[in-house]
């Protein structure tokens, strides 16, 4: 039995008129004799709907409840859509990520899967074409439903894919596939044809949300064939693939953004050994991701400590900061919401040298200034504030050439 996986995200089931543009992929699925999963997330807006709703409710919602609440987000997308192909005359039910084996840990709001059951797809193959499946949740082993964080269908689509051996997983979006950067914000960006597992898991840590991270890492671990393209077109999308040498020698393909980011500064800290270890461990068994860490070399035994974390933990972050400031004294803390990351990403950044300074030399030249650094292999990203994010994308792309072909030489 071939199995397709096909991912619609919100904006490819918001109306009625959509879903029916997502039928006639769905089709093409069918026409290919494959069997089909089709993973839908809720429908445009809904999820920052319910998560407003508890809000309005709680300051401090319950996470398992508020699991239970973004969940039903999916469960409304799928049973419209259901409704839409048994009119179709297409054997098809909906099903929750909990009713096809999606285990996950209990780290509610973002759970982790941790395994999948496929007897229960095997079965219900048996008398059906297509399963629609909610994307974005699956249930603890004590059978509690859990979220796996924003962008979190992506993940679910990928994982069912591995599990059931999928042809391929298709990543039905609002874009034709992946650009050299997000199409919205530069209008040369430019689409790709192929990337690497490695180069997609940066650009989508680094914030370019066409696809969720943990999708990636799950695609890469089990090497799931994946395409992203868009449900308005026949366009044939970007290929997600394992490395090769003509993807080597790029050495800049990419710039991605992320403003969900804020950075948390400790001045004045005491610089002795353990002192990250108690700054950090905190907000690890407090689930929060620390995202770039800059610690200054250290003056007269004192140094400052940077960090980012995203909007949502900022608040939680601070409480817990605030204690730590108590226990060791002295501490300088400040904040600031307004920040934003920008990265430039290539395989091919590892064997050339220059690349930094032609991002520093772009900045300087629109006067935007840099709060915090990191490099990697094959990445270089900047905190800078906010406002320029836009600015920052268009100008690092013209600077490395993205919309004539990728960056090749120094
Ligand atoms: P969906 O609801 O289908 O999951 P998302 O909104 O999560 O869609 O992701 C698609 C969006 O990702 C695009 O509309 C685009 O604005 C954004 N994006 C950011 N970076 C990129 C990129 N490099 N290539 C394509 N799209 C990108
Ligand atoms: N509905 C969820 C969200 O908006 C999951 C998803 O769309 O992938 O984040
Ligand atoms: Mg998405």
């Amino acid at each position: 039995m071939r199995i397709m996986v096909q991912k619609f995200g919100g904006s490819s089931v918001a109306t009625k008129e959509r879903m029916l543009l997502v039928l006639e992929k769905v089709r093409t699925g069918l026409a290919a004799d494959c069997k089909v999963l089709a993973v839908l997330s809720a429908r445009t807006g809904e999820t920052n709907n319910l998560l407003a709703l508890a809000s309005e409710w709680s300051d401090t919602p319950d996470p398992a409840e508020c699991d239970v609440l973004v969940s039903t987000g999916e469960q409304v997308a799928v049973a419209l859509f259901a409704m839409l192909l048994k009119d179709a005359g297409i054997k098809a039910r909906s099903c929750t990520g909990g009713q096809v084996g999606i285990v996950c840990n209990d780290v509610f709001g973002k759970a982790r899967v941790k395994q999948v059951d496929t007897q229960t797809i095997e079965a219900l193959f048996h008398d059906h074409d297509v399963l629609v499946i909610t994307g974005f949740q699956g249930v603890t082993k004590d059978g509690r439903i859990t979220t796996l964080g924003r962008g979190g269908s992506d993940t679910s689509a990928v994982a069912l894919a591995a599990a059931v051996k999928a042809d391929i997983c298709e990543i039905y979006t609002d874009v034709e596939g992946v650009f050299t950067t997000d199409p919205n914000v530069c209008h040369k960006a430019r689409k790709l044809n192929r990337l690497t597992y490695n180069e997609m898991l940066e650009m989508a840590s680094m914030g370019a949300k066409v696809l969720e991270i943990r999708s990636v890492e799950f695609a890469k671990k089990f090497n799931v064939p994946l395409v992203v393209r868009s449900t308005f077109s026949d366009a044939p999308g970007t290929l997600i693939t394992q490395e090769d040498q003509i993807m080597e020698e790029i050495v800049v393909s990419s710039i991605a953004y992320d403003k969900d980011q804020a950075r948390i500064t400790l001045r004045s800290v005491r610089d002795t050994p353990g002192i990250a270890a108690s700054i950090f461990i905190p907000l690890a068994e407090a689930n929060i991701p620390v995202d770039m860490i800059v610690q200054n070399p250290s003056r007269d035994g004192v140094t400052d400590m940077n960090f980012t974390v995203t909007h949502k933990d900022l608040k939680r972050a601070l409480a817990i900061m605030d204690e730590v400031c108590k226990k060791v004294g002295g501490i300088e803390m400040s904040s600031d919401a307004d920040v934003a990351k920008i990265t430039a990403i290539g395989v091919g950044m590892r064997n050339h040298s220059g690349v930094a300074a032609k991002l520093f030399a772009a900045f300087q030249k629109e006067n935007i200034n840099i709060i915090m650094i990191s490099t990697s292999e094959i990445k270089i990203s900047c905190i800078i504030p906010e406002k320029y994010t836009e600015l920052a994308v268009r100008i690092l792309h013209d600077a490395f050439g993205l919309d004539k072909g990728s960056y090749l030489e120094g």
